[in-house]
């Protein structure tokens, strides 16, 4: 045996464990489950066409190679992307450590209540910058933010606006133009119409309902839009803007001149520029619009006992719990470099980013002066980091580029130059040398900063920001090393136990996949670099696609989508294209199972589609003759079938060939959802199923790790008449002949954590990729085996096989008066993160241990499952004084000196053996969810405002 092999550290099952493992199943052999689990006819033939696995060691000298294959210029190309420095103390422990980066959407409050409160201060610190109300734990990247802005005011119209259908929306012609890019994809198919101009000549009619504007300016100039807005509100138009964020240090906060909504990008706020993410979208607003606000909010309650805890607010409900009536999609967020950009501000704190502002801004006038005084002309009249400059632009190109520069080059005659903190006087100099190079001009040397500040006092910041303790307290590195340790404590990730959560794949995250993300080889390069300094990711990326075929049986992939919900939209906008290419405008209609995803209806209704939702039998599987029934009724306007596989419901539905074909003998398409492709990867595939496209989550399936909540990569695969429509990028053409405008506002999404994907299946290889898939069967099939007895499984094949996931019936404990999330809650006290509750069936849980976790894991979480369904009999209705009923128990509470419970302390926190040897303390008692929405407060405000709230 090859010990060296990478699958035999990703995999958790030993081969000794498997015929204990196969025995308690029932089954004679691996091969023999598989065959009872997953239906004949779409079961692959052949082996993965894809290179042979390399170990761990050969990967990483492969993955240096390539990343030496880009050149790291200095790029001072800005267009909503900088050069940043990662302070080490967050490099290193946060994002080079597992306890963050493994971590899951904090859904579970007392078990993540350090990420939350990492969170907490990046609301604080968009609320504080942009001055704006109420602020959400991050978008997927300014583009996508700004497109959110737009459609929360679209929804937010005035009935009279509705009524005459005001349905124009104003885009400043100083936007970034990614983001114009990725609003025209979201406008055109709710039936926004753009209109792009100068907001100085704007006529502010009343077909328009919302207006854009950035700030700065694309090219810098700093405008001040106080007249701007002041007559759009006059007019009832809402006004969004694009902000740059460090430059809110030094600017005037948009909220101060009437902004509704201000978004942006938190990259340069210590993020790798990654070639073009992941990175923190922000977007805040006036908390009127909290109903209508996409993504997670995180607010401020109290626990039983009354202390301070945090929790996603407003009941948790992100816009696709809506689904249909939703006006977004957004899942997973950027949870994980939002993390980081808090922790930027907490580090430097309110003098630190001061200093590194005024400081972009000096080095900004002193290249300003020392360009002007060399004879060229420098044309914005205000500006913070970016300055426009009249000059021959090629003949300075190749002396930059010579130089290992980039600028922003415009057109022939016009260039600008975005400065950012790492920019010296020696950075400075280099700047200016490619000038005096190019047009052979005397040598001069700028040896000091210019004092000039060219911010005119009607767009300067009056108020105050960063002034709650949190940014003024851990700025030596050991304070905010113990910081982030303690916040990290508070935290159950995969370092410690087991996240078996439906649907969601908590695999292993390998330190191999990881390492490169540290290397600036990787880091540093601009998304809009041109395409020769970033040879090593084109490769990389191509390999990744074409590996992505591979596992797909398809034809394209395209990796700009940065989540699985964006894939979604991206797959229906790709759908909507193919069919309007052959004149079938019409063709509107989603058929959707019930049993879907939330994401699935709420990204339909984004690419205008309307969803017809069909019936799902009671074995769970889709109603075919129902489907059926719908797809013909509709087969004129039939645009797409949105299908998981295997089912939410962790089945292989026999049926799926025979579904697939309804659709296209009616003249749909088929969408695959792919969020449960760890249950396909080599055994079968989405071309083989019959679906034309599907999205991958990378975060799922392929190691991403799920970073409490983001980065996320969701690529969609299509089909080969779909590819000419796959999407493209304004500044950095990609995707097909006849590619749909952009989805994301980087040409290759999140770049930087592809780099795990390619890892993972490089070094995987088709063997090992078959085997986690199979792997996973196993210890699915195990759980359901070792709980049998104690709790039902709702959901099975023909043969009675779970997938990779099951669904657990626990509604039958309601005589006992116990509801799943009591034994979620209970799971704490055992060391567990809760599986996935009541999705897609309420009063269930959905377990999903993926191929990473042993059978001793398995064991310990069957076991700790076991003895709360003891606990469950023991409990009634009448007397709710129980050890499910009060979880999770704090240390705190155990110490105490009263203990007046009807059950042991040992019984509260050490209720088995194993617990005392890793115990894991939940930081907080139940959360109260009500409490906090009632009283919704979702910034670090003074613990004053918090009592007078529950006053
Ligand atoms: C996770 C998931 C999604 C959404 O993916 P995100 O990456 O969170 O946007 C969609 N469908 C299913 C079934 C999922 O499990």
């Amino acid at each position: 045996m090859n010990t060296n092999s990478f699958q035999l550290r990703h995999i958790g099952p030993r081969v000794k464990d498997q015929d204990q493992m196969l025995k308690t199943i029932g089954v004679e052999s691996l091969d023999q489950l598989i065959y009872e689990t997953i239906p004949d006819d779409i079961r692959l033939q052949k082996e993965l066409d894809l290179a042979p696995a390399m170990s761990e060691y050969e990967y990483l000298t492969r993955i240096n190679e390539l990343g030496a294959k880009n050149k790291v210029f200095k790029s001072y190309i800005g267009l909503g992307y900088h050069e940043a420095i990662i302070p080490s103390v967050i490099q290193r422990n946060i994002l080079e450590n597992p306890g963050w980066y493994t971590a899951y959407t904090p859904y579970q409050a007392e078990i993540a209540q350090g990420r939350l409160e990492a969170l907490l201060n990046y609301q604080t610190m968009i609320c504080d910058l942009t001055g704006m109300e109420l602020a959400n734990a991050s978008l997927l990247d300014e583009g996508t933010a700004a497109a959110e802005a737009m459609a929360l005011l679209f929804d937010v119209r005035e009935r009279a606006q509705k009524k005459a259908n005001a349905n124009k929306f104003f885009v400043s012609e100083e936007i970034l133009p990614q983001t114009l890019s990725v609003l025209q994809t979201r406008a055109i198919p709710i039936g926004i119409e753009l209109v792009v101009g100068n907001h100085q000549k704007f006529d502010f009619s009343e077909e328009f309902f919302g207006a854009v504007v950035q700030y700065p300016g694309k090219h810098g100039q700093v405008y001040d839009y106080t007249e701007f807005v002041a007559n759009c509100n006059a007019k009832n138009i809402k006004v969004a803007v694009a902000a740059d964020i460090l430059s809110l240090v030094k600017l005037k906060a948009p909220a101060k001149f009437g902004a509704d909504v201000v978004v942006g990008t938190t990259q340069r706020f210590g993020i790798p520029l990654g070639y073009g993410g992941p990175h923190a979208g922000f977007f805040a607003t006036k908390e009127a619009y909290k109903r209508s606000m996409p993504g997670r909010i995180i607010g401020v309650t109290k626990d039983v006992d009354g202390g301070r805890a945090l929790r996603m607010a407003l009941q948790t409900r992100e816009q696709h719990i809506k689904r249909e009536k939703a006006t977004s999609n957004i899942c997973t967020a950027q949870v994980l470099l939002a993390v980081m950009a808090g922790m930027y501000a907490v580090y430097h704190g309110k003098d630190g980013l001061q200093y590194i502002a005024d400081r972009v801004h000096t080095s900004t006038t002193t290249l300003a002066k020392a360009l002007t005084d060399l004879g060229f002309k420098q044309k914005n009249t205000s500006y913070f980091d970016t300055i426009l400059v009249e000059v021959e632009a090629n003949k300075l190109r190749s002396v930059a580029e010579a130089n290992g520069i980039n600028f922003n080059y415009i057109d022939e005659n016009h260039i600008s130059i975005s400065v950012n903190e790492t920019v010296g006087l020696k950075e400075i100099n280099a700047i200016v040398d490619c000038f005096e190079q190019a047009f052979n001009i005397t040598d001069i040397t700028v040896t000091e900063f210019t004092t000039t500040d060219v911010i005119p006092a009607g767009v300067k910041r009056a108020t105050s920001f960063l002034d709650n303790e949190v940014f003024n307290t851990y700025q030596s590195e050991t304070e905010m090393m113990r910081y982030i340790k303690k916040l990290e404590r508070k935290d159950l990730a995969l370092n410690h136990s087991m996240i078996s959560l439906g649907s969601c794949t908590m695999k292993l995250n390998a330190a191999s996949e990881m390492l490169p993300l540290s290397n600036p080889q990787w880091g540093n390069i601009h998304p809009f670099a041109p395409l020769n300094q970033a040879e090593g990711y084109l490769i990389m990326l191509k390999n990744l696609e074409n590996q992505l075929n591979v596992v797909t049986g398809f034809a394209g992939t395209s990796l700009q989508p940065n989540s699985g919900a964006q894939g979604e939209f991206a797959g229906l906008m790709v759908i909507r294209a193919y069919h309007e290419a052959n004149g079938d405008t019409n063709r509107n209609i989603c058929l959707i199972p019930a049993s879907a995803h939330g994401t699935n209806p709420a990204s339909a209704v984004m690419a205008g589609m309307k969803v017809v939702v069909t019936k799902t039998d009671e074995k769970g599987n889709i109603d075919v003759e129902d489907l059926r029934a719908k797809a013909k009724k509709h087969k004129d306007n039939l645009a797409a079938l949105m299908v998981t596989y295997p089912s939410t419901h962790g089945v292989y539905e026999k049926a799926i060939k025979e579904v697939t074909q309804i659709i296209h003998d009616n003249g749909g398409q088929v969408y695959m959802d792919g969020a449960n492709m760890n249950a396909q990867v080599g055994l079968t595939n989405p071309a083989t199923i019959g679906a034309d496209v599907c999205h991958l989550n990378l975060h799922k399936t392929f190691a991403i790790p799920h970073g409490g909540g983001g980065p996320g990569v969701g690529p969609i695969c299509v089909a080969p008449q779909l590819v000419p429509f796959l999407p493209t990028n304004p500044v950095v053409a990609t995707g097909g002949d006849n590619a749909i405008t952009a989805i994301s506002a980087a040409p290759w999404g999140s770049a930087l954590v592809c780099l795990i994907s390619y890892g993972y299946i490089t070094m995987l290889g088709a063997d090992g990729l078959t085997n986690s898939t199979k792997n996973a069967i196993l210890n699915a099939n195990y759980i359901k085996e070792r709980l049998s007895g104690h709790y039902s499984t709702l959901y099975t094949g023909e043969m009675n096989r779970a997938a990779h996931e099951m669904i657990l019936d626990c509604r039958e404990f309601k005589q006992n008066g116990i509801e799943v999330t009591d034994i979620a809650k209970r799971l704490m006290d055992y060391g567990f993160h809760a599986p996935t509750v009541s999705f897609p069936v309420a009063g269930t849980i959905m377990v999903e241990p993926t191929e990473s976790e042993s059978v001793t894991e398995l064991d310990r979480f069957c076991d700790a499952l076991i003895s709360i369904r003891k606990e469950i009999a023991e409990a009634s209705k009448e007397n709710p004084n129980n050890p499910l009923k009060n979880a999770p128990h704090t240390q705190e509470m155990l110490t105490a000196d009263e203990w007046n419970l009807p059950y042991s302390r040992k019984q509260a926190a050490f209720p088995l053996e194993y617990i005392a040897d890793n115990k894991f303390w939940p930081s907080v008692r139940r959360v109260d969810d009500a409490f906090g929405d009632r009283n919704l407060i979702c910034s670090c405000n003074p613990i004053e405002d918090y009592m007078e709230a529950e006053a």
